[in-house]
């Protein structure tokens, strides 16, 4: 399944390659045939193939963070593409350089930006190109990505600060998430800053502590509000 979000010269497209309604995507411009790769979790040849199709030579694969369902295919598409794996450095990711808070890789005509967003994992990343956020595990649509012990070297406190870092990001920005968890009726495999920060739960809270209480007590609202 592909959604096209591409516009004249920027190709966007967002792929579901497999696993737990993860989601892949490939961004590039249409003009020099560049493109990146974002969280290649699933079926390298299947990625690459898109590319091929697309006609677009992926340069740089870029991983939100260091679970398996965002990098697991990233060494095998790097093999078959000869591109350079990006990571956060607290990640652990194999044969990964560094991404810095505020690197720009150049598409073409076009620019996408890394942005330090930790919580979920230490390293984790967020990547804004042409008004489209891609925000990983760090914020779906109506939810959040977990922490605790469950995600070893997670923090909520990071969490909350990164998730207001993006909200400061202009209210038409696109949001595109890791994964497909919108609860609510329909499908919701995209949404914007502005639609988050009024129907989020979590970013509606009034402060930390009510953050953090919503989280302990997520299951419990998730059945009071008919979250799926
Ligand atoms: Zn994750």
């Amino acid at each position: 399944m592909i959604n096209d979000h591409s516009s004249a010269s920027l190709v966007f497209l967002q792929i579901h390659l497999g696993g737990d309604r993860n989601f892949c995507y490939l961004i590039g411009d249409r003009d020099s045939g560049q493109a990146v790769a974002v969280d290649p979790g699933f079926d390298a040849a299947g990625f690459q193939g898109i590319a091929v199709e697309n006609e677009l030579n992926i340069t740089s694969i870029l991983i939100t963070h260091e679970h398996g369902d965002h990098m697991e295919q990233a060494g095998p598409l790097a093999q078959l593409t000869g591109a350079t794996i990006y990571a956060g450095a607290a990640d652990k990711v194999a044969g990964a350089s560094q991404l810095t808070d505020g690197q720009e890789f150049s598409l073409g005509g076009h620019t996408l930006k890394a942005l330090a967003t930790p919580g979920h994992s230490p390293g984790h990343f967020c990547f804004l190109c042409q008004g489209r956020l891609i925000t990983g595990d760090l914020l779906f649509c109506g939810k959040i990505g977990g922490t605790g012990s469950y995600f070893p070297g997670s923090s909520a406190e990071q969490q909350y600060a990164s998730l207001d870092k993006i909200m400061q990001l202009p209210e038409e920005t696109f949001v595109f998430p890791g994964h497909d968890y919108y609860g609510g009726e329909g499908t919701m495999p995209h949404s914007s800053i502005g639609h988050e920060k009024t129907h989020n739960p979590f970013l509606t809270t009034e402060n930390y502590e009510a953050f953090c209480y919503l989280k302990d007590n997520w299951a419990a609202y998730k059945e009071e509000h008919g979250v799926r």
